[in-house]
């Protein structure tokens, strides 16, 4: 029981005893609640706030950094800031400063949340959280005030539960941290900052509880640059989306608990899920063993992973039903993808739908051999050759365009002045900011002619190609790469003079 729980009942039974001698005690049993509100929680004003915090103690805060899987290099460097916490005598015998903040950047989901409830786990600190919104605030001076409050908090709550130190995470910091001056309307934001800037100033060697804070922000480019210069948040690391083997490592972690087939190979799950950041890996797993359930299945197989990617994607299937003519243009479409995709990068291509769901009336799904972050000229042309090809197929097959391409045609553009601005165009290198607007667009143009020439060429000469996977997708809703290879090789033993020769005239015509 806590000291000011017992003082408030003794409290009242000195009241009740004072009522019964025949005293009016009302008046001061109002000052009295009005006072214990007023120091303990604060009135809603004044902008109290208590922040979530979790003790750290073992079966509170249960992740571990062996529960974050990849980023080995952003564990490596919290591990040596957090040194500090742990082992201060060792760090102060070699006159190391410790770090008083780290700031987490990377794209949303890629465990920065983890890794802060994992520091403070490995350090036994007091872990307490709040979100940058959580300071913003009409009135002036509540948010600078909220700041102040979650560092007393985070060292009253540390010494109270006998902890040496605490982990202060501060989510969403630019909006915290925002550079000052950006919100021109109100002073409110830069109070905050500037508060938050003299407490992470005040943390102290000599502190009987000892702090850290630890920051995560999506967009770093808005963050105050005071808050980085060293002294505040020394470190910024970098949370980047997993690699092939980060990727590998975070699904086997989710899939722990979860029974799995044995020919599932989460090598080649962590292959195709390219640019799936760790929150899409674990409702990959979640979704997948979701199917299995849903199939009555006792364990998750390969298609209930395939289709949890496809979820992941594109969202829940729909019951929609297209009409017979809209589903056969959709088929076409998809088809045209897939066949030019087969033909450009043969293997290429791991599965076709045309069941619609929240994203899309179909799909084509790629599989990227490997984890790629650059990519060259002739790459760039046949990814736009790729997106072109579902619109042109149906020009091709159906002899009229539709509307279904309009986002294929938006991406190609983008690669197209992609391709403009890293000097690949006939203009060679472009400064963006010199160039007129119609040079570029003449630039881009050309691209993509060049490219729907190369891509009509193809499709018309495997026109019976193109028309028999539209109809076994008609018929079947979904095809996987091998059915579409297949389609493609049964068709090669019947007229081999018509296939080889065309990825070859594809590079001749590129
Ligand atoms: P945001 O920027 O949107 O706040 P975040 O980077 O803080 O996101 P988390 O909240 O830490 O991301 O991650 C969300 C969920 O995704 C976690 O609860 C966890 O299930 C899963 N996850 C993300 N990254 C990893 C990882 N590296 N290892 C294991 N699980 C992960």
């Amino acid at each position: 029981m806590k000291r000011e729980d017992v003082l408030l009942g003794a409290a009242l039974a000195a009241c009740m005893f004072l009522q019964l001698r025949g005293l009016n005690v009302w008046p001061f049993l109002i000052i009295g609640i009005l006072a214990y509100a007023f120091f303990r929680h604060g009135t809603p004003l004044m902008g109290q706030k208590r922040f979530v915090a979790l003790t750290g103690t073992p079966g509170t805060v249960k992740v571990g950094f062996d529960d974050v899987g990849g980023h080995r290099s952003a564990k490596e460097e919290l591990r040596e800031a957090l040194e500090f916490l742990a082992n201060p005598e060792d760090s102060l015998h070699l006159g190391i400063r410790p770090l008083k903040g780290i700031l987490l950047s990377g794209p949303p989901g890629t465990g920065k949340t983890l890794l802060a409830k994992a520091a403070a786990t490995y350090s036994e600190s007091l872990f307490i959280s709040a979100s940058g919104s959580e300071f913003v605030e009409v009135y002036a001076g509540v948010g600078a005030q909220r700041v102040r409050q979650i560092f007393q908090q985070a060292r009253t709550m540390a010494r109270r539960s006998a902890r040496k130190s605490a982990i202060i995470f501060l989510d969403e910091m630019e909006v915290l941290g925002g550079s000052r001056g950006r919100n021109s309307s109100h002073l409110e934001y830069d109070q905050t900052l500037n508060q938050l800037l003299v407490e992470m100033d005040g943390i102290g060697q000599g502190d009987d509880v000892r702090l850290l804070v630890i920051g995560a922000t999506n967009r770093i480019d808005l963050v105050d640059p005071a808050l980085v210069r060293p002294g505040r948040f020394d470190r910024v690391v970098r949370v980047a989306l997993p690699d092939r083997e980060g990727r590998r490592q975070i699904l086997a972690i989710h899939m722990r608990n979860k029974p799995l087939a044995g020919e599932v190979d989460l090598d080649g799950v962590a292959r195709e899920t390219f640019g799936f950041s760790g929150a899409h890996l674990e409702s990959l797993a979640n979704e997948a063993a979701i199917l299995a359930r849903r199939q009555g299945q006792r364990t998750i197989s390969r298609s209930h992973i395939t289709e949890a990617i496809e979820k992941v994607i594109l969202g829940e299937k729909l019951d929609r039903a297209p009409s017979a003519d809209e589903r056969h243009r959709v088929a076409v479409h998809e088809s045209g993808h897939a066949l030019v995709s087969e033909l450009l990068r043969p293997g290429s291509v791991n599965s076709v739908t045309v069941s619609p769901r929240s994203g899309a009336l179909g799909y084509m799904r790629q599989s990227p051999r490997e984890d790629r972050y650059l990519m060259a000229s002739s790459d760039i042309k046949q990814e736009i050759a790729v997106l072109l090809a579902g619109g042109l197929a149906e020009e091709t097959i159906l002899g009229e365009a539709s509307t279904g391409p309009s986002d294929d045609y938006k991406r190609a553009m983008e690669m197209a002045r992609k391709m403009v601005y890293c000097g690949m165009s006939t203009l060679g290198l472009v400064d963006p900011e010199g160039t007129p607007g119609d040079a570029v667009h003449r630039a881009v143009k050309e691209i993509i002619d060049g490219q729907t020439k190369i891509v009509l060429g193809l499709l018309k000469s495997q026109r019976s190609h193109l028309e028999r996977i539209a109809q076994r997708l008609v018929d079947e809703e979904s095809l996987d790469g091998q059915a579409v290879r297949g389609e493609k090789d049964s068709r090669e033993s019947e007229a081999p003079e018509e296939l080889p020769p065309l990825h070859r005239l594809y590079r001749e015509a590129s």
